[in-house]
């Protein structure tokens, strides 16, 4: 594609990409570019293979060197939780197995430092572009960073990161590094937009801990815009707008003035209490993966967590989170959020959350295989290291343990046995901790829900995870966008399940709440409600949303809702009902969700 020279400068082109922060900027661009760097094969001779490899370590310590430098730095400038960010590449530059592949190459087909670098590390990406966990995916750029400066630093140039900014603009690259990032000053930055990363890539990351809009995964922006162009970038909806005409820009600002508004109104509102105009009061928590999200949890307002996914901490790293690791991470969370709760869960890997640098597993049907509490029922040591932690962090007594993929009464029962030689060895070892502590129960498979009545008798609380429970209740993928179309959380299968589950909770007198996607669905809000459920957990940026329909409603309403619902027999008649619902309640916010 061409650059927007000469005649195509002035016309007005709109990019589509992945929204990663939102918000709208509108200023001048700033395109930093760093060449690519693609060694040919230089194959080398037996007597330069010890040169060669030597080679190789130097540069990795000089990366690592510089990673942990910038560690320092990023842990002043924006706290610990975003440095987590770099904490991942030193895992990576810390794996002897995967470096150990570059040497063999070397070694075995004699390719020279930069070449077989440029080839495993390669390899590697393509690794993980191909998983399904976006996660995982957006890692890929973590290595395409490294190899691009071992690479550079084996070519003898300088691998010190050199982006600086003197005025407020939108940095357009290819990809930032963490590197590159702590030298952006927050004041001067108005967005970013890149041509790669996902979601959970660290531009996103760095954004929304910076409250800047951004945009990533745009392909090609560096290749269609030039430093000193004026952009729109539109960090909500994941579009950037090269040249924007007047008209555009005046349409924007409307827009950009529209959502400061509509901010400030939903910050008073986060202080506001979960609770229905006839008085029904609803705990609304958070679910995150990332210390980094702490913050984020007061600021809107919810009420501690309810699903804390440790699998963050297992993952890109070539060794097990030692229980003192552990320990650390979930005592500075149950901390922070004190007096509130945080349910933590045990880790859900497996699946397409594999654990490359720890375990090799290859399964023909991962989603249905050696997945969460099924792989640590086989993997004793790893998982009392876990239990251990989450008990010791438990010391002020505000933890609660979850277990994932539970499908039978017996693998709960495993886990109690293992929980009390979790505690008898802690006394042991004189290690304080807390307790009684909350053991409770993912409900995402069917079999979970056909004896949550035996369940609800070894289990404190459950807490359903739609995500899952779609995936397994309708046979699919939940990944897959060939079945998109089928995979919805409003299939009246779902909803007798949701029903089943909150029966089996009452009778026995044990809280069911929800921490899948479901909760996080606006349209989904007056029905869960009506349904009784009364305790919901949705990623931090969505709860104010949530909170605003909460107190809009009217409980009353809502089982009306709910009688029609019953008697509906399609997914899309369920739908129709509730997007009816909310014309015809809450007509403003109809508008806003886009139903
Ligand atoms: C779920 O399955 O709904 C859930 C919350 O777990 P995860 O998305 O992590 O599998
Ligand atoms: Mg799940």
């Amino acid at each position: 594609m061409e650059k927007i020279k000469g005649v195509s400068r002035t016309k007005e082109l709109v990019l589509e990409g992945i929204p990663a922060s939102p918000g709208i900027t509108i200023g001048p661009t700033y395109v930093y570019s760093e060449p690519r760097w693609e060694p040919v094969p230089r194959v080398i001779s037996a007597s330069q293979v010890p040169e060669q490899i030597q080679n190789f370590r130097n540069s990795v310590q000089a990366v690592l060197e510089d990673l942990k430098n910038t560690y320092e730095k990023i842990v002043q400038q924006y706290g610990p939780e975003i440095a987590e960010i770099i904490e991942v590449q030193i895992a990576f530059l810390e794996d002897t197995i995967f470096l150990g592949e570059v040497e063999e190459v070397i070694n075995s087909q004699r390719y020279d430092a930069a070449y077989a670098t440029f080839q495993v590390f390669r390899k590697k990406k393509e690794h993980f572009l191909r998983m399904s966990n976006e996660y995982f995916r957006d890692r890929a750029q973590d290595i395409q960073n490294l190899k691009e400066r071992i690479i550079k630093h084996i070519l003898g140039y300088d691998i010190s990161a050199s982006i600086t900014i003197d005025k407020p603009v939108i940095v357009i690259a290819d990809t930032l590094t963490p590197s590159d990032t702590v030298h952006l000053h927050k004041q001067k930055l108005l967005g970013f937009a890149t041509n790669t990363g996902g979601k959970t890539s660290h531009t996103a990351i760095v954004a929304r801990a910076l409250s800047v809009p951004a945009v990533v995964g745009l392909k090609k922006i560096t290749e269609m815009v030039e430093s000193g162009t004026t952009v729109i970038l539109d960090g909500s909806h994941g579009r950037v707008i090269v040249n924007p005409s007047p008209e555009t820009i005046r349409r924007y600002k409307k827009e950009q003035q529209h959502l400061q508004v509509l901010e400030e109104k939903l910050r008073k509102e986060s202080k506001k209490e979960a609770i229905t105009r006839d008085g029904k009061q609803i705990c609304l928590q958070a679910n995150i993966e990332f210390e980094e999200e702490l913050p984020q949890i007061k600021q809107v307002g919810a009420k501690g967590i309810g699903l804390y996914r440790t699998e963050g901490l297992f993952i890109n790293r070539s060794d097990l989170p030692d229980e003192e690791e552990q320990t650390r991470n979930y005592t500075h969370i149950a901390e922070t959020v004190y007096p509130h709760k945080v349910v933590i869960r045990t880790a859900d890997i497996g699946g397409d959350k594999i654990l490359p640098g720890i375990f090799h597993i290859t399964e023909e049907n991962p989603f249905l295989g050696w997945r969460a509490i099924r792989f640590w029922l086989d993997h004793k040591e790893g998982f009392l290291a876990q239990l251990k932690a989450i008990l010791r962090a438990n010391q002020k007594h505000n933890v609660q343990i979850l277990l994932p993929m539970v499908s039978s009464v017996e693998e709960v029962l495993q886990v109690r046995e293992l929980l009390e030689e979790a505690k008898h060895l802690l006394k042991k070892e004189g290690k304080p901790f807390g307790e009684p502590i909350d053991l409770g129960v993912m409900i995402e498979i069917p079999s979970a829900v056909v004896v949550a009545d035996q369940l609800a008798n070894v289990a404190d609380f459950f807490s359903i995870g739609t995500n899952d429970l779609v995936q397994y209740t309708l046979a699919v993928d939940r990944g897959n966008e060939k079945v998109a179309n089928i995979y919805s959380h409003f299939n009246p299968a779902v909803i007798r399940m949701l029903q089943m589950t909150l029966e089996a909770g009452k009778q026995a007198n044990k809280l069911v709440g929800m921490c899948g996607e479901m909760a996080a669905d606006p349209l989904a809000i007056p029905l869960l409600l009506a349904m009784g459920f009364e305790c919901l957990s949705a990623s931090p940026t969505v709860i104010p949303e949530i909170k605003q329909i909460i107190r809009r409603l009217e409980l009353k309403e809502c089982l009306q809702l709910y009688e029609a619902v019953k008697q509906a027999i399609t997914t899309s008649d369920i739908v129709s009902l509730l997007k009816e619902f909310f014309q015809k309640k809450l007509p403003d916010l109809y508008e806003e969700i886009g139903a």
